[in-house]
Order: structure tokens, then C-alpha cells, then sequence
């Protein structure tokens, strides 16, 4: 569903630009799960933003449904990918606005739509999603971020990625502000939105190659801001073809 071709991505001022992305092609299919793992600074996080749109390219051509994403992310195609994306990153309390309850927080995407759904529809589709992260609404509605756990917040934070019915949802390194007993829980949030959602995709950056190996169906792996190989889970992890992806799985192991 979307596609990157020959991406690239460079920071830094003309005198002084570091080249972040080599070229890098990648297609996140439909209903899988992708995950991108690679060492810190290999462009993980760079790659998935400039993919979904919240930083522009270099070069390259992103499209999402065939259709192409203008650089300017004003077209149809930018303005539906931004639509049907559900977003979640590393820091929960980061991205959560202090001065709101959940239900406010999980609704938001519901009213930021152009033709969403009534304040009760609202109601009960942010009832369900926060189900859908294991997070009973009777006790999580009312409640301001200060009074969540770290592994509540981010469930929180994946009920309102969710709430609108995403095609895509992004997650950078969802689990890594998280205790170990929690990310088992977010864990298995995720399995249930995916198996509730089977048409949906899901892309997760990740370290933690145990929970890419549980959940991911494809494996890409980036080195210095360039694509080192890619293939399914079992390949990846099982029978790594180059020596920098085997460091990789040895670090972890
Ligand atoms: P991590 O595992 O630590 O999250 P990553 O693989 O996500 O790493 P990126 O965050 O994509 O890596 O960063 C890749 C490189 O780009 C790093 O060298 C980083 O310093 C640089 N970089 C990222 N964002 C910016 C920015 N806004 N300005 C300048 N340099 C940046
Ligand atoms: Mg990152």
C-alpha cells in the first residue's frame, strides 16, 4: 500500500550536510507487519517519517495506493495517507497533552475529521478502542496522563492511533520507555488490533528483535541509511546473510 522508491535524506547545512538515507527503496505491504530494525542512528526513525510524510525527502517517490504523495504533502494521496495512519512513538507522556482526560485524548483523531462521526459515535468507538489496548473505559476515561503508568500512556496512545480505523499504523520503538512486564501487554494490544483489523498494516520499529521475531511478518534491516537486506521474519532472523546483520542479532541475543 505504500511505497518508497530511491529514497533520499540528508540534515545539516550546505556546507556541512550529512546524508542520512541512501536510496532507499521499501513497500509496506498490506495486512503485514514490517518491522525496521537496525543499529542507533542507522536512519530508522528518519526513514519512517519521511515515509509517512511528516518530513519531506531529498529525492525519492513515496506512493500510497499507487497514488503519488507531491512533495508538498498537499495532494489527495498525502492528505489520505495522513488520514488513514495511526501513529505512536517511543515517549508516551511525550505525546499525550497533559491538560486532557483520555477520552478527549483518544477521540482527538475522530474530530479532527472532516466528516467524523457525532459526538456519541465518538463516544463509544473510543469506549472500544481503548478495549481494544486492554484498558477499561469505566476506570480510563476520566483520567489525566499523570495518573497512568508508563505502559498505560502508551496504550492510551495506541487507542487513539487505532480509534479511527487506520490502514497503516506507524511505531517507532513503542516499547522502548517501558517497563518488561508492560511491553508484553502492548504486545499482545498489538496482536489484538491486528487481528480485529486484518486488512490493516502495521510497521514497528523495534530493537527488541523478541518481539520482532513475535510479531513482525518481514524484517528490514538498515545500516548506516542503507537498505542491508530485507525478507520474512523467519529468513531475517534465522539465516542472516551478511555479516552486519548477524552483529545485530548477536548484540540482542
Ligand atoms: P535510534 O535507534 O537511536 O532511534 P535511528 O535509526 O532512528 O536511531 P535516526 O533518528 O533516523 O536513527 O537518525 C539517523 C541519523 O540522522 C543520526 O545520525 C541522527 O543524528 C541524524 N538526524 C536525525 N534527525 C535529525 C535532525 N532533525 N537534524 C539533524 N540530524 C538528524
Ligand atoms: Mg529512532
Amino acid at each position: 500500500v505504500l511505497q518508497g522508491r530511491g529514497i533520499c535524506k540528508s540534515f545539516g547545512t550546505k556546507r556541512d550536510r550529512r546524508q542520512v538515507l541512501f536510496d532507499v527503496d521499501i513497500d509496506v505491504r498490506e495486512r503485514e507487519c514490517l518491522a525496521i530494525i537496525g543499529a542507533s542512528g542507522s536512519g530508522k526513525s528518519t526513514l519512517t517519517r519521511v515515509l509517512f510524510g511528516l518530513e519531506p525527502a531529498d529525492s525519492g517517490e513515496i506512493t500510497y495506493r499507487g497514488q503519488r504523495l507531491s512533495p508538498s504533502h498537499d495532494s489527495a494521496a498525502s492528505r489520505a495517507l495522513r488520514d488513514e495512519t495511526g501513529l505512536v512513538f517511543q515517549d508516551p507522556f511525550g505525546s499525550l497533552d497533559p491538560r486532557w482526560r483520555v477520552a478527549r485524548t483518544v477521540g482527538e483523531p475522530l474530530r479532527l475529521r472532516r466528516d467524523g462521526p457525532g459526538d456519541d459515535e465518538i463516544v463509544s468507538r473510543v469506549d472500544r478502542a481503548l478495549r481494544a489496548v486492554g484498558l477499561d473505559p469505566k476506570t480510563f476515561a476520566a483520567r489525566y496522563p499523570v495518573d497512568l503508568s508508563g505502559g498505560q500512556a502508551q496504550r492510551v496512545a495506541i487507542a487513539r492511533a487505532i480509534v479511527a480505523d487506520p490502514c497503516i499504523i506507524l511505531a517507532d520503538e513503542p516499547m522502548s520507555a517501558i517497563d518488561v512486564a508492560a511491553r508484553v501487554r502492548i504486545l499482545d494490544a498489538f496482536a489484538a488490533i491486528r487481528q480485529a483489523n486484518p486488512g490493516m498494516s502495521l510497521v514497528m520499529v523495534s530493537h527488541d528483535l523478541g518481539v520482532v521475531q513475535h510479531i513482525a511478518d518481514r524484517v528490514m534491516v538498515l545500516h548506516d541509511g542503507r537498505v542491508e537486506e530485507s525478507g520474512p521474519t523467519a529468513r531475517i532472523l534465522g539465516d542472516p546473510r551478511t555479516a552486519y546483520t548477524r552483529s545485530l542479532i548477536e548484540a540482542a541475543s
